[in-house]
C-alpha cells in the first residue's frame, strides 16, 4: 500500500469522477491556473456521454445532441472541437400504431395522421386548457393540464412512464426536462392558421454535434486539460472525514491520497455509501430511499444506407419495450460508411428487474422482433451487433426526490472543501451545457477562495 502525502497549501483540486461534469470542472480550474487531480473509475472518461466503436460504426451511449442553450459554454466547446462541432438539423418522429409522427407534433402532420375523431378531441380540449402549467404537483397533472387528456394519454403519460419506470403521478414535473417547454398546442394551432412552423420545428430539430461523436466532446475537454492529469482505472471506495472537512480520498481499496478541496460528480447515493465515518442513520435512510434507472442499448449495424432522416424515433406505447431509437448517421455522416448505417435501441430497466437481468441475446431478439413488427428493419439486414448497459443513467426524480436530496446535501454542505457537480451528484435532471455551465463556476468560486 503506498500513501500519498503531500503538503495542502499546494495540492491539487481533486475531482472524483471523469464524467462531462468532472472533465468540464478540471477544464475551467486549469483554465483559472489551479492545480486538478482527476480520478475516473472507467477505463475511458466520458462517463455516460460517450462514444463507442463496432467497427466500421460508431455509435454514443445513449441519444446525445449539445444544445446550443448557454453561449458562453456553447463557444468554449466550439473552441475546444473547431470546424468538428456542427449544427445539425433533423427532426425526431414518434412511432405510433404503426403510423410516424412528427415530433414535436405539428398540426397539419397530426390532421393527416390522427383519425379525425381523435383530432376534434384534442382540438376541443385545447379550447378548455390554460396552457403549459407551471405549478402542477406531479408530471400527470402537468401533463392533463398543458395538452388535454387525449394527447398527453396518446404520447406523454405511457412514454414517461416507461422511461421513468413509475406511475406518472408519482413523477416530478421535471422529468419533463424542460424537453416541453414552449411545446404549446395552442401556438401550433395558431401558426397552422398561416403563420410560420419555424419555432416548432426548432424546439426538438436543431442542435450541435460533433463530427466524430458526442464522446468526442469528452475527450477534447480531457486534452485540454491536459492527460496527465487524469488518472483512468481509479475508482474511489473510500472518502475518510474528519467531521469538517474530508481529509483522503482511497483509490481501489489500497491507495490513500490526501486531499485538500474536493469535488465529487459520484451519483450522491454512492458518495454517501462511501463516507467514513457513515453518515448519520436519517441520511444514510434518505439516501437508501433514492433511486436511479439504468438503461440497456442494442446496437445493430445495418446494411442499408439509411434507415430514416430522423434525429430519433420514440416508441410512446406501452407494449413496446423500447423507448427510443438513434441513428448516430443523422447526427454526423462520419459515424457509419456510405451504404450501411447504424441503430441504437434504448431499454429503460431497474436494477434487479428481469429487463436488468435478461441475456443480451434475449433482449436483442426483443429488438428485432420489435422493429421487424413496426416495419422498420427486416432481421436479415443486421450485420453486427453490440449491446451496453449503463447503471445511473437517470435519477428518479419522484415528487419527493427534490426535498431529501435537499436534506442530504445539507448535510455534505458542512464539509468545508467538498463540492457536488453533476447530474447523478446532485440528483437533478442537467444536461451537459449546464454542466459546463456549473463547473464554470464552480471553477471561478474555488479561485476566488484559493487567494
Ligand atoms: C440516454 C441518455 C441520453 C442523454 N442525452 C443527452 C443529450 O442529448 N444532451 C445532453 O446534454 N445530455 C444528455 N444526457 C445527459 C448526460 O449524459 C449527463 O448529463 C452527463 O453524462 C452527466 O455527467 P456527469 O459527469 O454528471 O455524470 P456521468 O456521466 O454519470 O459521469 C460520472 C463518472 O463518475 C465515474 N464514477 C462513478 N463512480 C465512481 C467511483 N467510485 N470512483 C471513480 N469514478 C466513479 C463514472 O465511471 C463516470 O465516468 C443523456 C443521458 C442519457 C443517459
Amino acid at each position: 500500500m503506498t500513501t500519498e502525502t503531500v503538503d495542502p497549501r499546494t495540492m491539487p483540486i481533486t475531482i472524483l469522477g471523469g464524467g462531462p461534469a468532472g472533465l468540464a470542472m478540471g477544464l475551467y480550474a486549469r483554465r483559472r491556473g489551479l492545480g486538478v487531480r482527476l480520478l475516473e473509475a472507467g477505463q475511458e472518461v466520458g462517463g455516460n456521454a460517450r462514444t463507442l466503436e463496432l467497427p466500421p460504426f460508431r455509435y454514443d451511449t445513449g441519444a446525445h445532441r449539445f444544445h446550443d442553450k448557454n453561449a458562453a459554454v456553447t463557444a468554449d466547446v466550439k473552441a475546444l472541437l473547431g470546424d468538428d462541432l456542427r449544427r445539425v438539423d433533423a427532426p425526431s418522429q414518434i412511432c405510433w400504431q404503426g403510423r410516424r409522427i412528427d415530433f414535436p407534433p405539428a398540426p397539419f402532420d397530426l390532421m393527416r395522421k390522427l383519425p379525425p375523431s381523435v383530432l376534434a378531441r384534442i382540438a376541443w380540449e385545447q379550447l378548455a386548457i390554460p396552457g403549459q402549467s407551471s405549478d402542477a404537483d406531479h408530471f400527470r397533472e402537468m401533463a392533463l393540464q398543458s395538452y388535454g387528456p387525449t394527447l398527453a394519454e396518446l404520447f406523454l403519460l405511457n412514454y414517461t412512464e416507461k422511461l421513468w419506470g413509475a406511475d406518472a403521478e408519482t413523477l416530478s414535473p421535471q422529468v419533463a426536462g424542460g424537453r416541453l417547454e414552449g411545446l404549446d398546442l395552442r401556438t401550433f394551432l395558431l401558426e397552422a392558421l398561416g403563420r410560420s412552423t419555424a419555432k416548432a420545428r426548432h424546439l426538438d430539430g436543431s442542435f450541435y454535434y460533433p463530427r466524430s461523436g458526442y464522446g468526442q466532446i469528452a475527450a477534447a475537454t480531457a486534452d485540454a486539460i491536459g492527460r496527465e492529469h487524469i488518472r483512468t482505472g481509479a475508482r474511489i471506495t473510500r472518502i475518510a472525514h474528519d467531521g469538517r472537512r474530508v481529509t483522503r480520498v482511497t483509490v481501489n481499496d489500497a491507495e490513500p491520497i490526501d486531499v485538500d478541496t474536493v469535488v465529487s460528480t459520484l451519483p450522491l447515493t454512492v458518495l454517501l455509501r462511501l463516507l467514513d465515518p457513515a453518515p448519520p442513520d436519517a441520511v444514510r435512510a434518505l439516501g437508501a430511499s433514492m433511486r436511479f434507472r439504468n438503461l440497456r442499448l442494442v446496437v445493430l449495424g445495418l446494411d442499408r444506407p439509411r434507415l430514416t432522416p430522423n434525429a430519433s424515433l420514440y416508441f410512446p406505447e406501452r407494449s413496446v419495450p423500447f423507448t427510443r431509437l438513434y441513428e448516430p448517421k443523422n447526427r454526423s455522416p462520419d459515424m457509419a460508411p456510405d451504404d450501411q448505417t447504424v441503430v441504437v435501441l434504448e431499454r429503460p430497466c431497474q436494477p434487479g428487474d428481469a429487463a436488468w437481468t435478461q441475456p443480451d441475446a434475449a433482449l436483442r431478439k426483443a429488438a428485432c422482433a420489435m422493429l421487424e413488427a413496426q416495419g422498420l428493419v427486416h432481421r436479415d439486414e443486421v450485420v453486427a451487433v453490440a449491446h451496453h448497459a449503463m447503471p445511473f443513467a437517470y435519477p428518479i426524480l419522484d415528487v419527493a426526490a427534490e426535498s431529501k436530496a435537499q436534506r442530504i446535501k445539507a448535510y455534505l454542505e458542512g464539509f468545508d472543501n467538498l463540492h457536488l457537480l453533476g447530474r447523478s451528484a446532485r440528483f437533478a435532471y442537467t444536461h451537459v451545457h449546464s454542466l459546463y455551465a456549473d463547473a464554470k463556476a464552480l471553477a471561478q468560486q474555488v479561485a476566488l477562495q484559493a487567494v
